[in-house]
């Protein structure tokens, strides 16, 4: 039995705990009921799962912890949860992580070791997806993205081997780990990546009325593109549920590795090429690398607090509703009327709805881009902005129309990004599976990709809706 082969958890239906096992972010998939949730403990347990599920003829699911857009971490055959494989340890001039192991955890847990690492700008993603898709963020500009600084990884493939990757040993699958994407080629329960060198970090925030949207949307991206790479920047525009006052509001907001006085000037810098005053800036006081970055993620909340409901007893992590998205790479700052169009698809006038819609960019570039295009399978060399749309409902079940609505909106708003995009990126993947999917999310690289997949995983027991080699053309766009 699979139980007394583990030294973590199985959980079955019959278990009271099987409902909360089953929990990705987004409460869509709650839906979705596999057949076992394993929490492996080892990478003994991992095998032995993997081995487990091609005997029983299972689908295997690989999880770190479930932030998969589009649900591509569950389904019916055995999910194999690594959120339990969470270590974070500094190695010499390296850190290793575990194969789940969460960006809040990492970071708390390095502080004390005196080591920084690359982390997206939520607290809870796992290091298994974030850094097999790529891995953006505040860093990014200044260090480049995350599965830049992997050094080597240990892999559990299809056929129940153990390996360790690296630019050395099995060099086409380290190459591929580098941005190719999770759940496709094994499952990697530690990574061995490169530390940052940013002890302290200064963050900030500014919000801007809604009536200066198109000026500062257009004066943002041509700041953050001309800015230094010190500078980590996100906007979005929010709906007035959440603006003050009841009014839709754009939030710029991130750190900034540099000394604050110089952040100072770059807020001002923002201010005169948007011809406007923010509502408030905020500019926190500089301090530790971890704590920042902790605050900036998790506000308020200690560790054990910021992790997702349900995950433990002191957890309040909101989850995600519903949601329908378009996201695209983009190469350049978009002009004035390009803004205006961004801004015009984002769509002011279903405020009477109180629709919640958000349109969301992270500024890229800078060391991310001195990279060549086929040196790792992350191509997006030439990307400036990750940019995109999300449209959510908190009650499906009493808005049956929601699905067909968020859709259409999702569809336009992508209709609206199209003529400035310059790929995807795999970790942000749009609710629409279009045509050409493999071309927009690996340029070049999908080639060797599909070389590396049929060398690690030829029966292609490592897949989902999006896996390298899938080939599926379906929309989950209406469900
Ligand atoms: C709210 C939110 C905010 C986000 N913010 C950012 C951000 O700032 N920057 C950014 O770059 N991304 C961001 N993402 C995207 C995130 O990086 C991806 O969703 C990532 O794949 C999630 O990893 P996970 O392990 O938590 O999710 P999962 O759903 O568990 O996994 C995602 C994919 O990776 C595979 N996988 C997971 N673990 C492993 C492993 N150990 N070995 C092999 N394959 C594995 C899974 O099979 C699945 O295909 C965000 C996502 C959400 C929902």
């Amino acid at each position: 039995m699979l139980r007394d082969r583990l030294r973590g958890e199985l959980v079955e239906p019959s278990d009271p705990r099987f409902p909360q096992a089953t929990q990705l972010q987004n409460t869509e998939y709650d839906a979705v009921r596999p057949h076992a949730v394993a929490y492996c403990a080892s990478a003994r347990d991992v095998v032995a799962c993997v081995r487990h599920a091609r005997e029983q003829g299972l689908r295997v699911h690989v999880r770190g912890n479930g932030h998969s857009m589009n649900g591509w971490s569950t389904g019916e055959g055995l999910v194999i949860d690594l959120s339990r494989m969470n270590h974070a340890v500094a190695d010499g001039p390296l850190v290793r992580l575990g194969g789940g192991v969460q960006s809040l955890d990492a970071l708390d847990a390095l502080k004390t070791q005196h080591r920084q690492i690359v982390t997206g700008t939520f607290p809870t993603v796992s290091a298994g997806g974030f850094l097999t898709g790529g891995g953006l963020g505040w860093q990014t500009r200044g260090f480049g993205v995350g599965s830049d600084r992997i050094a080597a990884a240990q892999v559990v493939l299809a056929d129940g081997r153990t390996v360790r990757c690296s630019s050395v040993e099995e060099p086409d699958l380290y190459w591929a780990l580098r941005g190719g994407g999770g759940g496709s080629f094994g499952i990697v329960t530690e990574f061995e990546v490169r530390p940052i060198d940013a002890p302290t970090l200064t963050g900030f925030e500014t919000l801007w009325a809604y009536e200066d949207a198109v000026d500062v949307l257009t004066a943002w991206q041509e700041w953050a593109v001309a800015g230094p790479e010190e500078l980590g920047t996100s906007l979005v525009v929010l709906p007035g549920m959440f603006g003050p006052g009841g009014r839709p509001v754009v939030r710029v907001w991130g750190v900034h590795l540099g000394p604050a006085p110089r952040l100072a000037l770059e807020l001002d810098a923002l201010a005169e090429r948007a011809g406007a005053k923010p509502i408030s800036r905020t500019v926190h006081p500089t301090g530790p690398y971890a704590d920042v970055m902790h605050e900036a993620l998790c506000g308020s909340q200690t560790v054990a607090q910021c992790h997702r409901t349900g995950s433990g007893p002191e957890a309040r992590g909101h989850r995600h509703p519903y949601t329908r998205q378009s996201y695209r790479l983009t190469g350049r700052a978009a002009t004035r009327a390009e803004s205006a169009a961004l801004l015009d698809a984002w769509d002011a006038s279903l405020e009477e709805e109180r629709s919640e819609r958000y349109l969301l960019a992270i500024a890229l570039g800078g060391a991310a881009n001195r990279t060549a295009r086929t040196e790792t399978a992350y191509a997006h060399r030439d990307a400036q902005f990750l940019i995109g749309y999300q449209m959510a409902c908190r009650d499906i079940a009493a808005d049956p129309g929601a699905p067909a609505r968020l859709t259409a909106w999702a569809d336009r708003a992508g209709a609206a990004l199209a003529p400035l995009a310059c790929g995807s990126y795999i970790n942000f993947p749009s609710s629409r599976v279009s045509e050409g999917w493999e071309t927009d999310y690996f340029g070049e690289n999908h080639a060797r990709l599909l070389k590396v997949k049929q060398v690690y995983d030829p029966e292609n027991v490592f897949r989902h809706a999006q896996s390298v080699g899938s080939g599926v053309r379906t929309t989950k766009a209406v469900s």
